[in-house]
């Protein structure tokens, strides 16, 4: 077994022990493998170990690899801060945008979807944690905004996705990780229908998994470590 693949088994563990501690069915968690700064040969040794979903950071990287593996049957997800100038490759080509922080995002997205293609799904990237610094709507505003992208063609809302500050251990972990929930709830008791709620990655997805996270994003503990810089 190569460490990809060997690296992917222990993370499938990690979230099917998580998802047993929490009376959870493994089903209900997707594994997205985020491949940022590491090449196609790394991504197809993850596709032969069963890994199909895929998340990727920088958009020009990410055009590289699709077309390196277009021979392959695999789902993108763009998971890095987009601005509006880089919205129309990513509306071509990706599966998902966990990233939508403002209207106008959607709305360019949204237009620039080819019709042919399915909608492209969206998460709300909340910033729970009010990092200063973090892109992502303030929970408040996450309900008008959900609303706003769920009304526009083109796009399939799904749910929301939060990058919390990294905790000190895993009943703070946790915590975070409530608050994100507590958003997800709330949009879903406004009667919004969303079934993903994007959070967890190497370090935390068993703090995320016990907090009703349905989407880990998880890098590192598969590929190994990325340089500093494009961390
Ligand atoms: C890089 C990245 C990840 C993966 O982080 P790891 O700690 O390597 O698992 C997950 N989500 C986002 C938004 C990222 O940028």
């Amino acid at each position: 077994m190569t460490t990809i693949a060997s690296n992917l088994q222990a993370v499938r563990e990690r979230i099917a022990t998580a998802c047993t501690s929490a009376g959870r069915s493994v089903e209900d968690v997707t594994l997205l493998a985020v491949s940022k700064t590491f090449g196609p040969g790394a991504v197809r040794e993850a596709h032969a170990a069963g890994q199909l979903a895929f998340g990727e950071n920088y958009v020009q990287e990410a055009l590289e690899k699709m077309a390196d593996l277009a021979d392959l049957p695999l789902q993108w997800h763009c998971i890095g801060p987009l601005q509006s100038n880089k919205t129309r490759p990513v509306a071509e080509h990706f599966d998902w945008v966990h990233t939508v922080d403002r209207l106008k995002i959607a709305e360019r997205l949204a237009a620039q979807r080819p019709p042919e293609r399915p909608p492209l799904n969206v998460c709300i990237q909340v910033n729970v944690d009010g990092g200063p610094t973090k892109a992502g709507v303030a929970p408040a505003e996450a309900l008008a905004l959900a609303r706003a992208v769920a009304a526009l063609p083109g796009l399939r809302l799904r749910g929301i996705m939060t990058i919390p500050e990294p905790a000190a251990d895993f009943v703070a972990a946790r915590a975070l990780h409530a608050g994100a929930r507590a958003v997800f709830d709330q949009l879903n008791a406004a009667g919004l229908a969303l079934d993903t709620l994007s959070m967890g990655m190497s370090a935390d997805l068993e703090a995320a998994v016990a907090e009703g996270s349905t989407l880990v994003r998880v890098g590192s503990a598969i590929f190994g470590g990325r340089p500093a810089l494009r961390a």
